[in-house]
């Protein structure tokens, strides 16, 4: 049982990314072969600052370790240190249909907040995703479900490989987290809360002090009822009924009962306090694993490596099948 996941290392990670992927990237540390990726290559598709993309790759790296990788129970790596990402997105474009690309809702909306330029490469990123995921033959892909439609993609795009090359690359499942799998931004939750995009207010940093967590959950947007209920008009609730299932392991059903004839506020600050302690050992660890770059570097080099070893077999694989460079010798 194989498992790929990656995570941008754009500006500071929120508790969306948290519950939604880096809870499952520990867990699946334990139930199968993980393969962990800062896509560093996905991170450019935006505005940015090459400085400041170097630095979040050792935030964001930090951080996951902090929260459970263990090197040596995973391969943890970086995108850009793995060429293999980029030459296998470019063959599988042969298979990639434009039309489908176009039809991708997260290019949509990130291109509608692109102040100058709209990248080629942003148009591309499922593309790279699908080569990221496939160079492993993944069996499975934790991510939240904001990616359900690239996982939806990656998977075509394997079909189709195999049946006009014959059969080379594993069909991807796509595996969501049985609560929180789109946790809202707190001041907009019709929007999901995002690195990029969201409020600063309604956004939950992973290292956020916790005092002003609890402000944030304090501040969050409710309806003018009173009843801690799911429902199609109360999206702010429903969003912190969720957090709160998420973080405490139970269901939303369960918090319901819990929260039953209790004011708006004091469950909101019920989720702040649970959030708080739920983060507090990412923070507690991180300090000292970010201070340490050289130690950083070492354990993406030798998640590279590793990682390398795995892609280089596969692209060996897909060039011979695709009539792309010399005939292969049989192994
Ligand atoms: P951006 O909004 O710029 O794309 P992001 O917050 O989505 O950034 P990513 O690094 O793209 O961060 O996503 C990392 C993982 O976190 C992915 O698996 C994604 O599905 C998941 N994720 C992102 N936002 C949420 C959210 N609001 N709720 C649950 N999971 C999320
Ligand atoms: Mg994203």
């Amino acid at each position: 049982m194989r498992i790929f996941s990656g995570i941008q290392p754009t500006g500071r990670k929120h508790l969306g990314n948290y519950v939604g992927a880096i809870e499952q990237w520990v867990a699946g540390q334990d139930r199968g072969e993980g393969i962990y990726c800062l896509v560093d290559l996905h991170a450019i598709t935006v505005a940015y600052e090459p400085a400041a993309l170097r630095e979040a790759v050792y935030d964001t790296g930090a951080m996951l370790l902090a929260a459970g990788l263990e090197p040596d129970r995973c391969i943890f790596f970086r995108q850009s240190d793995v060429q293999e990402h980029p030459e296998l997105c470019w063959l599988l474009s042969s298979v990639t249909s434009f039309g489908e690309l176009n039809r991708m809702t997260q290019f949509k909306d990130k291109a509608g907040s692109q102040r100058d330029l709209v990248s080629g490469g942003l148009f591309f990123y499922p593309v790279l995703q699908a080569a990221d995921v496939l160079a492993y033959r993944a069996n499975e892909v934790p991510v939240g479900e904001d990616q359900r439609q690239h996982v939806e993609l990656m998977r075509d795009v394997a079909e189709r490989f195999n049946a006009r090359f014959g059969e080379t690359l594993v069909v991807p499942e796509l595996r969501l987290p049985e609560v929180g799998a789109r946790i809202m931004d707190l001041q907009v939750p019709d929007k999901k809360m995002s690195t990029t995009g969201g409020s600063p207010q309604g956004t939950v940093l992973v290292l956020d002090e916790p005092d002003t967590i609890l402000k944030k959950f304090r501040s969050a947007v409710t309806d003018s009822g009173t009843e801690v209920v799911r429902a199609p008009d109360k999206a702010g609730i429903t969003n912190l009924i969720e957090i709160l299932a998420a973080v405490r392991g139970t269901s939303p059903e369960q918090i319901e009962q819990t929260f039953e004839g209790s004011g708006y506020g004091a469950f909101k600050q019920a989720v702040g306090e649970a959030v708080v302690e739920y983060l507090a050992p990412v923070r507690g660890r991180y300090q000292e694993l970010r201070a340490d770059e050289p130690a950083l570097e070492r354990i993406l080099g030798e998640g590279a490596d590793k990682a390398r070893a795995i892609a280089a077999d596969t692209l060996l694989d897909v060039r011979q099948a695709m009539g792309v460079g010399p005939v292969r010798p049989r192994r």
